[in-house]
């Protein structure tokens, strides 16, 4: 899924010489990199290497400079029928990719975000674009769960919100630190999903596939 961001891959393998976006200006840091590490940056596999990895790095760490408001526009409506809209409201399985901050590494995995609504609502399909917001930069997975349940309660001031997120560090994965398939969870409950025991049980239950 990309939500309006353009494929680094496409990027990468399809045009090396005119990659979209402005960059970051890290050529010379990546070329040093590859010295660091015994390559030899003038070798042909390498040679656009630099570049490559400067335009990954702008997509991956987009979050820094994206908005908040302007993803959230105009996509908040105000709804007067507040007995229909007072359901819990929930986005399963957004995929997500951020880099952990002690490692610069790939952690990635799913997202699950749910609110209860008080009289506002947002379009659905900016969740998940919240959700890139926040997941495309340098992050803890704790961390970066809070945001996104304080960025809803921010926007929509509704009756709960909770996300859960479960994630594979492949900074743990490839390192050997943890066997290769475990998983991390991390949530945030806030509202109805923390005071109401019943409320935060219908949503686990939902998530797990089961409600
Ligand atoms: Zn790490």
């Amino acid at each position: 899924m990309s939500f309006g961001i353009t494929d680094p891959h496409l990027t990468a393998m399809d045009d090396d010489d005119t990659p979209q976006g402005e960059g970051l200006g890290m050529e010379k840091l990546v070329r040093e990199m590859l010295i660091c590490i015994g390559e030899d940056p003038d070798r042909e596999g390498l040679a656009k290497t630099p570049r490559r990895v400067d335009r990954a790095m702008e997509f991956l760490t987009a979050g820094y400079r994206a908005n908040v408001e302007e993803v959230v526009n105009d996509a908040v409506f105000e709804e007067g029928f507040d007995r229909e809209y007072d359901e819990m409201v929930l986005v399963k399985d957004i995929e997500f990719y951020s880099l952990c901050e002690h490692h610069m590494i790939p952690f990635f995995g799913t997202i699950h975000v749910a609110y209860i609504p008080d009289r506002k609502v947002i379009g659905l399909s900016k969740i998940p674009r919240i959700v890139e917001v926040f997941a495309r930069r340098l992050q803890l997975q704790e961390r970066m769960t809070q945001q996104i349940a304080g960025c809803l309660t921010d926007v929509l001031k509704p009756r709960g919100v909770a996300v859960v997120s479960e994630a594979k560090h492949m900074c743990m994965c490839m390192r050997g630190i943890q066997k290769q398939n475990s998983m991390t969870t991390t949530s945030a409950m806030i509202g109805a999903f923390r005071d109401r025991p019943q409320t935060r049980n219908e949503f686990l239950s939902l998530i797990r596939g089961n409600g």
